[in-house]
């Protein structure tokens, strides 16, 4: 007799939403996390500069009209400690704290064929027997330290962005060499600049990022966006990216570069990295068309860095805007004309080791006190393949994966009954605004639940063929953009030895969430439901 309905692992954004909709739902349910507070990304992530880069209007949930009316963000893209403190209101609001437990890592999941239920095994070396399990593991919390020889020799402290210190850091008087330039590195550089002595910027790839233009958020704009909720949501399930984006329903290059310049200005302006890259129907199709806004950002950054040479490393040309993630920040190209400021250009002259005193490449030595890894994550499959996942047959997840994740929709792995992941491969994911994405997940996972326990059966399972035409689909709708042309890690390529596949669905969140109802309307299609008997009913 299992002990709950359903496990959930992970109490970040989908977590927190996931124990509240089985509960909801009349289900017993447990979240095991292994933080020792909720949040997940917004727990882990509070290094210095780390704020959202989704407007908070879109980045917060819309399940429950009365929250948002309730909750008032303070800036345009809120800082790490004000999402920590929404969510943790979310707790409490919603008396989730009691099927929330802490410090606990799931260590594995093991599928009992002939019980139809999971062992859920934690590192308190207890386990939990649950009907279902649902992964809210998170597509980006499998932290990534490269593998620099001599590390273990350097004298100095490191640090890893996803695991920094709650107390804070002082970098003041210190010599910093920073490695990573993505996200999260663009976002951290101008907070250590501003602190330390000198700081090293070591960049293997010079990345795009426009400006935030972040700001404050007047009372009257409060009000607005309370009472437009309701629309405003309804327009961003339907979107592409989960955020309602005006673009211009034309192609860049139909345009003059008079009409061109003007539609970029004014959205450069305005500050955020969707509403650009959603200017023109096809800048994320035509390599030609990308151009036009990869030349204007380009432009930007010249513009900005007052030194020539340094301008020409700082702008990125081995990808097309938008096929890795789109950084924003106010400060980061303008903090190069701070003294204390060096760029290490780390393409022509790569890392080779740490020493006890600082970073050797091939041609210097860099001193430093201390070294800040903003080098991202084993993403999107990185926190599942770290769980000792067993499903049906003895089959391991990492064993079915070796070639590289595949889901049917993003949600059901073939060979794993009962176990759902939250934003998983083959789904939108991180090429969307997630909160959006999470919570369209989870209520297709509740419904599914419910189906499924309606229908008397003990078991459901997405079917290998149902897996596989997905599979197919996603990655035709990916080759057909500029998406996979990036060295990215949305195709595992920061990970030594990661299969590459292009993971995240770029269908878009709108007709994404079409294709699920429409697999739910025909009575949950592609998977197989199985009664404790062995009867089974195929819906494909
Ligand atoms: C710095 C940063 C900024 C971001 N900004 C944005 C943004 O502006 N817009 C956007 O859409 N997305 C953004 N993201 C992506 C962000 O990850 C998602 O928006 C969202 O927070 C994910 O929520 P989640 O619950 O799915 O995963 P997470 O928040 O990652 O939570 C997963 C949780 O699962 C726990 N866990 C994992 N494995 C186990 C295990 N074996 N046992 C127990 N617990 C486990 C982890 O400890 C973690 O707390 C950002 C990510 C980062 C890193």
């Amino acid at each position: 007799m299992a002990d709950l309905d359903v496990v959930v692992v992970g109490a970040g954004f989908a977590g927190i939403y996931a124990v509240q909709a089985m509960r909801s739902a009349g289900l017993t349910v447990r979240a095991f996390e292994a933080g020792s507070g909720i949040g997940g990304t917004w727990f882990w992530n509070c290094y210095p500069g780390a704020r959202c880069d989704v407007e908070s209007t879109d980045y917060s949930y819309s399940f429950d009209p009365a929250l948002e009316q309730e909750w008032t963000w303070s800036e345009r893209y809120p800082a790490q400690p004000e999402v920590l403190r929404y969510l943790n209101y979310v707790a409490d609001r919603y008396q989730l704290w009691p099927d929330i437990q802490l410090n606990t890592r799931v260590t594995a999941c093991v599928w009992d064929a002939s019980r139809r239920e999971w062992t859920v095994l934690t590192d308190d070396g207890e386990s939990r027997i649950a009907r279902f399990c649902v992964m809210a593991t998170g597509c980006l919390s499998a932290q990534h330290v490269p593998a620099i020889p001599g590390l273990e020799t350097f004298r100095g402290e490191w640090f890893h962005t996803s695991r920094w210190p709650r107390e804070g850091t002082d970098f003041a008087g210190q010599r910093v060499g920073l490695i990573g330039t993505g996200s999260t590195g663009i976002q951290i550089a101008p907070e250590i600049a501003a602190d330390a002595e000198r700081l090293y910027v070591f960049q293997r790839t010079a990345n795009f990022a426009v400006p935030n233009r972040n700001r404050r958020i007047t009372a009257d704009e409060v009000t607005a966006i309370k009472a437009g909720y309701p629309v405003h949501r309804a327009m961003a399930r339907e979107s592409m990216l989960g955020v309602p984006v005006t673009g211009t329903g034309r192609s860049a290059l139909s345009e003059s570069p008079e009409a061109l310049r003007k539609t970029y200005t004014e959205r450069w302006e305005a500050g955020g990295g969707m509403p650009l890259l959603g200017s023109y129907t096809d800048l994320l199709i035509s390599r030609e068309a990308n151009d036009t806004v990869a030349d204007f950002i380009r432009e930007r950054i010249r513009e900005t860095v007052r030194d020539p040479g340094l301008a020409r490393l700082l702008s990125p040309r081995a990808y097309p805007v938008g096929a890795k993630r789109l950084c924003q920040s106010d400060d980061y190209f303008a903090m190069f004309n701070q003294p204390n400021v060096t760029l290490v250009d780390v393409r022509s002259s790569p890392v080779v080791s740490a020493y006890p005193g600082g970073v050797r490449t091939a041609t210097a030595d860099y001193e430093v006190d201390a070294l800040v890894f903003a080098t991202g994550f084993d993403a999107v499959s990185g926190a599942l393949t770290r769980i000792a996942v067993i499903g049906a047959n003895g089959v391991s997840l990492r064993g079915a994966w070796a070639a590289g994740p595949r889901a049917y929709l993003g949600v059901a792995v073939a060979g794993f009954p009962n176990m759902f992941l939250v934003t998983g491969p083959g789904s939108p994911s991180v090429l969307s605004n997630m909160v959006l994405s999470i919570e369209q997940h989870v209520e297709f996972i509740r419904d599914l639940i419910t189906h499924a326990l309606s229908a008397g059966a003990s078991s459901v399972e997405a079917t290998g063929r149902a897996t596989a035409d997905w599979v197919a689909h996603v990655n035709d709708v990916a080759y057909a953009t500029l998406f996979p042309c990036a060295e990215s890690w949305y195709v595992g390529a920061n990970i030594p030895g990661k299969p590459r596949v292009f993971t995240p669905y770029v269908g878009g969140v709108g007709p994404y969430r079409s294709r699920c109802d429409a697999v739910a309307a025909a009575g949950y299609e592609g998977f197989t439901l199985t009664t404790v008997g062995g009867l089974r009913w195929l819906f494909r």
